[in-house]
């Protein structure tokens, strides 16, 4: 069963997806489905014994091209729609305990070509609103499958958080003549508190109103609506903030940091979205070593978020974990052979 229903309070859809119950859940490192064929060992998902970067169709899709039929009728307060989509698993690397904060540059370069690629195919169907590439990383958010991995979603419509950002973003071109994300960079970059890795075309920071305490916004210095626009030279600076934020991320409490990764973009409606800026988001649950950040009554019953931490203060110990710099990212990533 899948299907959209529709809220009618918050005026958005809720994707039921029952048959996602069923997959499969944190199997042993000699069963993972993600990893390259072995001769004469079980088949996983990619039937050869190595790979570099591989995308395919998600076996347990919450949005299919040919959804079922919806298990309910539509009411007057709640409409239900088929949750037509596509849902893609993007495999970063073949070597199951790899990471993007490890491994080599010329592979994240790759996985980035990937998103774009991925982001300009799904996108030119017409029945595709929105392209979310994101990545859950570790169990601490529901990951099931450790091999390293993120997921493309292709939306029939335009999520809600991402349509009011592309709404504020609006108004305040309308304002002002210029792109919000663009004056809050040029504000982050005026007052370097909050910065955490800046690259030649990319800078991550924490921006002043994080709701999460290590939450980080890393995006093009120079205003880009989308992934449609990066070049090669765009994606190459893109891959060393990314793997440098990553290690940073790793090396804060010396354990791999959980986290959610989500690209917000134009959305692929066919309507104008210049004043979007593209930017990746992470959003750790930690607020220490071992304590999670919940959304608890505040956060999941009122939807506003307390942040225990000042975004000066985390950013400066990001600042002083992992690499010290994206020429130190190059330098290490030349000594492993890069
Ligand atoms: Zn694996
Ligand atoms: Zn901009
Ligand atoms: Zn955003």
């Amino acid at each position: 069963m899948s299907e959209l229903r529709w809220h009618p309070f918050l005026e958005q859809w809720v994707i039921t997806a029952t048959h996602r119950q069923d997959r499969t859940f944190l199997p042993p490192e000699d069963y993972c489905p993600l990893c390259p064929t072995r001769p004469g060992g079980f088949p996983t998902e990619v039937p050869r014994d190595d790979y570099d970067v591989v995308v395919f169709e998600n076996r347990f899709p919450s949005l299919q091209a040919a959804p079922p039929p919806p298990a309910v009728a539509p009411t007057a307060v709640s409409p239900v729609e088929p949750a037509r989509g596509i849902c893609e698993v993007v495999l970063y690397s073949p070597h199951h305990r790899d990471a993007l904060a490890s491994m080599p540059l010329a592979r994240i370069r790759n996985v980035a070509r990937v998103w774009r690629d991925r982001y300009l195919a799904l996108g030119a169907k017409d029945f595709v609103r929105y392209v979310l590439v994101f990545e859950n990383r570790g169990e601490a958010v529901g990951v099931t499958l450790h091999h390293p991995h993120g997921q493309i979603y292709a939306f029939p419509f335009v999520p809600p958080i991402v349509e009011r950002e592309l709404a504020a973003s609006r108004a305040h071109h309308a304002r002002t003549g210029r792109c919000l994300l663009c004056d809050v960079l040029e504000q982050e970059l005026a007052d370097d508190r909050r910065l955490v890795l800046a690259g030649e075309r990319f800078v991550a920071l924490i921006p002043s109103f994080a709701r999460y305490p290590y939450e980080v916004y890393l995006a093009p210095r120079r205003h880009q609506a989308s992934m449609a626009e990066w070049t090669a030279a765009d994606m190459a600076d893109l891959a060393v903030v990314l793997k440098g934020l990553l290690a940073k991320y790793d090396a804060l409490f010396d354990r791999p940091l959980p986290y959610v990764m989500a690209v917000h973009q134009a959305p692929t409606d066919g309507g104008d979205h210049s004043s979007c800026h593209l930017h990746f988001e992470f959003y750790p649950p930690l607020r220490s070593a071992t304590r999670l950040k919940f959304l608890a009554g505040c956060e999941s019953g009122a939807g506003t978020f307390i942040n225990d931490t000042l975004a000066e203060e985390t950013a400066a110990e990001l600042r002083r974990a992992g690499p010290p710099s994206v020429e130190a990212v190059l330098a290490a990533d030349r000594a492993m052979g890069g």
